[in-house]
């Protein structure tokens, strides 16, 4: 049931896929990771060896430390508190920190990733009496799945920067989940989403929820709305696909524009172009044909493949696009890269005119709560106006949802979402030296970026 949840969440990362079982109170853990997607990761795999009563389950995509196998997750360890396994989503700001001392006081580390920290602590007597108390040391974001030997542990930081949610079997087994469309698959009832700062814990008496941090204010990331998130899923009690499409009627009354069709860029730019095209009355054409066998362009490590992977992924219908003024809507402009080619190949196929929109604004700011963005010397929109964007993608305009537009369409208040990649408020301080750079064999120091994009930045200073 595990193995078909993470075929859910596959879209939340491809780099690699694992699974720890336990079958009892007291019994070993079977833990088997591999590098991947999930049907290649457990391809070889005898599920009844591994078998169990309880399991947690992990996708990574890495934002913290290299994309190798050691680092693939759920992480576990046999300690003196027995055996406890994790899986992690999010981004700790304090991992570098927190690394040193315990280096210091004899931690050996395995990984490169920061969740061996949260190992670590919950490993150590002296960070407390439980592991409640380990948990209050770590700072940022995590949505965390724990195994110990009794007990499946849900946890979300008081921020709730990630989601969470708990879903029940027919059998009265629990399910915990990054996102709800994992429960539609094992046939789970959605029960309700894990609150900011609530820890479940789920073992044979039952279910219980502790809150042991401190009140801080929420702040759900709002790109999971605007990208991450699969649109089928339900979070904060909102279908995705329908906030999607929110933004996209937003975008149309902000950015306004005369056309003959909308087009959206598959899959991400699907809901805000129906929504762009329903608000203005343009009609909406599925001119780009995806190829489905491609995983996620940004989820490649360096930017050679990813350049090749944005001119393998999509094809153009030509007939639907010659002479005519064309709106392309995609669901955010990070480096340019896909923007720039999509609006070369519209015009390679004939249109009048392209008018690129984005619902989401313009990424500015780096996040460190778990999203990769690059560097913001490359993020596109740091660096030049949504004029310089437009010459520089060779389109007529270009128009950014705003943050008023994008949160109005979640149907939540601003001050619930972090808003950090686009307006630099940063909910959790990012301490001197602690980001993803700090941890040692992160793929970011390890594989050189050559960037082809420096030199078309370059000219347009
Ligand atoms: P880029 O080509 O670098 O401008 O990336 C933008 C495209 O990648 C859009 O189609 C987005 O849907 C997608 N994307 C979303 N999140 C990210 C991310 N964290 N890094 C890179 N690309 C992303």
């Amino acid at each position: 049931m595990t193995y078909y949840g993470l075929f859910a969440l596959q879209h939340r990362g491809q780099e690699s896929a694992g699974i720890v079982t336990a079958n009892g109170s007291g019994s070993s853990f079977k833990r088997h990771v591999s590098m991947g997607l999930v049907s290649q990761a457990f391809k070889d795999v005898d599920f009844d060896k591994i078998a169990g009563t309880r399991a947690i389950g992990h996708v990574r995509y890495s934002t913290t430390g290299s994309s190798v196998i050691t680092n693939a997750q759920p992480l576990m360890v046999d300690c003196v508190r027995g055996q406890i396994a994790i899986g992690h989503n999010g981004n700790l700001v304090n991992a570098a920190h927190l690394r040193r001392e315990l280096e210091q006081r004899g931690s050996i580390f395995q990984t490169t990733v920061d969740s061996e920290i949260i190992l670590h602590l919950l490993a150590q007597p002296s960070e407390g009496s439980n592991v409640l108390s380990a948990l209050r040391r770590i700072h940022g974001a995590f949505s965390l799945v724990m195994m110990t030997e009794n007990e499946i542990i849900g946890v979300r930081d008081p921020h709730g920067f990630r989601p969470l949610s708990l879903g029940r079997l027919d059998n009265g087994g629990y399910v915990l989940t990054s996102e709800t469309c994992a429960l539609d698959l094992v046939d789970a009832k959605f029960v309700r989403d894990i609150e900011p700062g609530e820890v479940v814990i789920i073992n044979d008496e039952g279910i219980r929820s502790e809150f042991p941090f401190n009140d801080s204010r929420e702040a759900f990331c709002v790109f999971e709305y605007v990208y991450f998130a699969r649109p089928d899923s339900i979070v904060n009690g909102v279908n995705v696909a329908k906030v999607r499409t929110e933004m996209g009627r937003q975008l149309a009354l902000e950015t306004r524009v005369e056309a003959d069709i909308v087009v959206p860029v598959p899959d991400s730019g699907i809901y805000a172009a129906l929504g762009f095209a329903e608000e203005l009355g343009i009609r909406y054409e599925q001119a780009f044909v995806r190829n489905h066998y491609i995983g996620r362009t940004f989820l490649q490590p360096s930017q050679l493949i990813r350049d090749f992977n944005v001119r393998v992924k999509l094809n153009l219908i030509r007939e639907l696009i010659e002479g005519k003024r064309v709106v392309v809507v995609d669901d955010s402009i990070v480096r340019g890269t896909t923007a720039l080619a999509r609006v070369k190949h519209l015009r390679d196929a004939g249109a009048k005119e392209v008018h690129v929109r984005v619902s989401c604004p313009p990424h500015k700011h780096a996040c460190h709560y778990g999203i990769d963005f690059p560097d913001p010397k490359k993020l596109i929109a740091n660096q030049y106006t949504n004029a310089q964007i437009a010459g520089y993608l060779g389109a007529d305009s270009v128009g950014y949802l705003s943050i008023d537009g994008m949160v109005k369409a979640t149907g939540r208040a601003l001050n619930k979402f972090c808003l950090a990649c686009f307006n630099k408020d940063y909910p959790v301080e990012i301490p001197d030296g602690a980001g993803k750079e700090v941890m040692s064999g992160s793929r970011h120091s390890l594989i050189p970026d050559p960037d082809p994009q420096a030199e078309l930045f370059g000219k347009l200073k």
